[in-house]
């Protein structure tokens, strides 16, 4: 409620600016006309995993050869300047503002595409170690965002983080794999049916299929992913 309080009063006090050239921005977004079309939009994507591919197909060769525990993916974004970019600011710098902005991008997306609204969206959990030397979880802060725009609520309790898995980026895809067993902890809850996990960016898409398979093993019915850009 405070946050809203004090968004409405940046509005008044601050008109959208562009995060990326500083023009003023449109439709109540901190971007502005030029620098949206020029995002790196990812186009036409498999409803699986995200990835780009070509052609109407719905689904890609491997997920339609091995369906992965996530039913939707939700990516609008290939994780190329300048949007690297707005993700690295929320994790460093002008962190709000970055965050608002993705977080509202992606809620249009999902409007736009008419994807179906779950029960609850999860914030995919930090470790408690790397959370307090970072203070935030920008996947937390992208979900809040999110839920405040399409009127959603955010359980990021559902799940835990319950290993320190190495960072994920230095691994390859069967080491990933491995790093993530048991990595995440339900604490036996009953689980809303349909989650949407949310993170900033999804690389091999192996965390959020391990913790999808781990919701639904709870008893989840359906788990997607709604995340803000896809990296190869
Ligand atoms: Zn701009
Ligand atoms: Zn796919």
């Amino acid at each position: 409620m405070l946050y809203d309080c004090i968004k409405n009063i940046q509005a008044l006090l601050y008109p959208p600016r562009c995060l990326l050239c500083g023009q003023a921005g449109e439709h109540g977004l901190d971007l502005c006309r030029g620098c949206r079309i020029d995002l790196p939009w990812q186009g036409h994507r498999c409803e699986r995993c995200g990835a780009a591919m070509p052609g109407q197909g719905r689904v890609c060769g491997p997920c339609l050869r091995k369906p992965p525990p996530v039913s939707r993916s939700l990516i609008p974004f290939a994780y190329r300047a300048p949007l690297d970019g707005l993700i690295l600011g929320m994790k460093f710098s002008d962190r709000l503002a970055a965050a608002a902005l993705l977080g509202q991008l992606l809620a249009r997306t999902a409007r736009q595409e008419g994807v179906a609204l779950p029960d609850a969206l999860l914030p995919v959990p930090m470790h408690p170690h790397r959370l307090r030397e970072r203070g935030y979880n920008q996947a937390h802060e992208l979900a809040r965002v999110i839920a405040r725009e399409l009127q959603l609520p955010v359980f990021p309790e559902l799940a835990r983080r319950v290993r320190h898995t190495t960072m994920q980026s230095r691994l390859d895809g069967r080491a990933r794999r491995h790093n993530l067993r048991d990595a995440f902890d339900l604490g036996g809850q009953t689980l809303p049916s349909h989650v949407v996990i949310v993170d900033d960016v999804v690389t091999t898409g192996s965390t959020v299929n391990e913790l999808a398979a781990c919701l639904l093993r709870g008893g989840a019915e359906r788990v997607d992913v709604w995340a803000c850009a896809r990296a190869r």
